[in-house]
């Protein structure tokens, strides 16, 4: 059965002239993710999928992911798995409910064929933080996928599913979307619920999609948006129409601020590239400035710790996950189960949270970073005044080696330097594949980064096609 590199239109119209059976894709898509190459995968779920497969074949095919096979980042819960969120500290923990996200993909008719690898508790760019081990880049398994959400990117990359969701802080879908090939699509902060998310920042935390083609990650998009009153941040306004354009007209944003040092030269040339592409085909090219951009990282890097700490209080050995044991009274089992629970990064950043909220620092720091947030989304304010969409590069580099940037976290954190301001501003992004750079006889894919105005996925996705239309084309 033909079922290679499968989008959601070709699944369906598969069903539809007979083709195959839902069950003959469970199974196919159940063995790839089985066989799992690159590691993509915590949880294969072959039960629940093949017992649902079966259900879906006496229903009728109209459901939105009707029999789409689709994997779920660990850090999203799913009833009567387990979510570990790459961490130790959640390794015997079984979801208790489905998460808002779940429960939408599940009524669409999705066959949720596992969970997927990250970075422990969403923290990191190249999932190389995972207690689990990392997941490989399926374009070169020497490198790294990105992260956090690697293994649902290397899922969607390597085939392993159709499409998949995972969570975006700081740019962990985007990034590795970028470095990996796929689409990788992040929502304005409050178009999808985050009732069942494992919290990491949660004034930054969305959850998003990925797909191997603009139209998919819409498609699960529209399925998983709007409102929930499980989580109060959760916006009720209209839901995100699909629209088509030609880059006709269309006003592009390129920041001067995203070409400048640091920048791998062959990836500032692919975008270039392809942003000239876009110009042939009429889209005006305006050059506009976000002043604050270059203070973005150090202002994420103070307000997503302060959160982090305050969200991983909660694992105290008592309510969830593991319990150290042989402890002698009850401030030792906290100190002992996150000592050996939590692996370094998490660490790291626990303690730098709890000393940029700490009385005396909270001023200089988190204070003093809320400001920068606010003057980052005023930037992006300006802008959209005079442009549809921005766009630059979704990483500085491409697909680096494992071991390269692990003992230097600030070479880590620089990864997300043209990610991490639109979690601040809360904006809508999405990273699309524009390019391949040659490296050691393997070719490694380049991302651009196209940005959207805050609750107009509708444009987003619309310029996002015409460009993929012209780059593929
Ligand atoms: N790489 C970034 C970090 O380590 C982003 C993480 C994310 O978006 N979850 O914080």
């Amino acid at each position: 059965m033909a079922s290679n590199q499968l989008t959601i239109q070709k699944l369906r119209r598969g069903i539809a002239e007979k083709k195959f059976s839902v069950s003959e894709l469970a199974r196919d898509y159940l063995k790839r993710a089985k066989a799992d190459p690159f590691h993509s995968f915590l949880l294969v779920d072959e039960d629940n999928v093949m017992s649902r497969a079966r259900e879906l074949e006496r229903e009728p095919a109209t459901d939105r992911l009707f029999g789409v096979p689709i994997a779920v980042k660990d850090n999203i819960l799913v009833r009567g798995l387990p979510a570990t969120a790459g961490s130790k500290i959640l390794e015997p923990y079984i979801a208790a409910y489905d998460a808002t996200v779940t429960k939408k993909i599940k009524a669409a008719g999705a066959l949720i064929l596992g969970k997927t690898n990250l970075d422990e508790f969403a923290m990191g760019s190249s999932t190389e933080n995972s207690a689990f081990g990392a997941t490989k880049n399926p374009h070169d398994s020497s490198r790294v996928p990105g992260g956090s959400s690697g293994g649902s990117a290397a899922a969607v990359a390597g085939d392993l599913a159709v499409v998949a969701l995972g969570s975006d802080t700081g740019g962990s879908i985007r990034q590795p979307a970028a470095l990996t090939g796929v689409i990788g699509f992040k929502p304005t902060y409050g178009r999808v619920s985050r009732h069942g998310l494992i919290a990491m920042a949660s004034s930054l935390d969305q959850i998003g999609t990925f797909a191997k083609t603009v139209e998919d990650a819409r498609t699960l998009y529209q399925v998983i948006e709007g409102p929930d009153r499980y989580d109060s941040t959760s916006v009720d306004i209209a839901p995100t129409e699909s629209q088509e354009i030609s880059l006709a007209g269309v006003r592009l944003g390129v920041p001067r601020e995203y070409f400048s040092a640091g920048l791998d030269r062959r990836v500032g040339e692919a975008v270039k590239k392809a942003i000239a592409k876009f110009e042939k085909e009429g889209a005006h090219i305006i050059e506009i400035s976000l002043a604050h951009s270059t203070y973005a990282l150090a202002a994420y890097y103070v307000v997503m710790p302060a959160e982090v700490s305050a969200n991983l209080a909660r694992f105290d050995g008592l309510r969830y996950g593991y319990h150290a044991e042989k402890s002698e009274n009850l401030l030792s089992l906290y100190k002992n189960t996150r000592d050996e629970g939590f692996g370094a990064e998490v660490k790291r950043r626990v303690m730098i949270g709890t000393y940029v909220l700490s009385h005396g620092y909270y001023d200089a720091y988190y204070v003093k970073a809320q400001k920068v947030r606010r003057l980052i989304r005023d930037d992006f304010a300006a802008a959209f005044r005079a442009v549809d969409v921005i766009m630059g590069p979704t990483t500085p580099s491409i697909a680096f080696k494992f071991g390269a940037k692990g003992a230097d976290p600030v070479s880590m954190y620089l990864e997300d330097v043209y990610t991490v301001s639109i979690n601040l501003a809360g904006l809508p992004a999405l990273s699309l594949s524009c390019g391949l750079v040659a490296e050691e006889g393997k070719n490694l894919p380049v991302g651009l980064q196209i940005i959207g105005n805050w609750f107009d996925e509708g444009k987003l996705f619309a310029v996002a096609g015409a460009c993929e239309k012209v780059l593929t084309g």
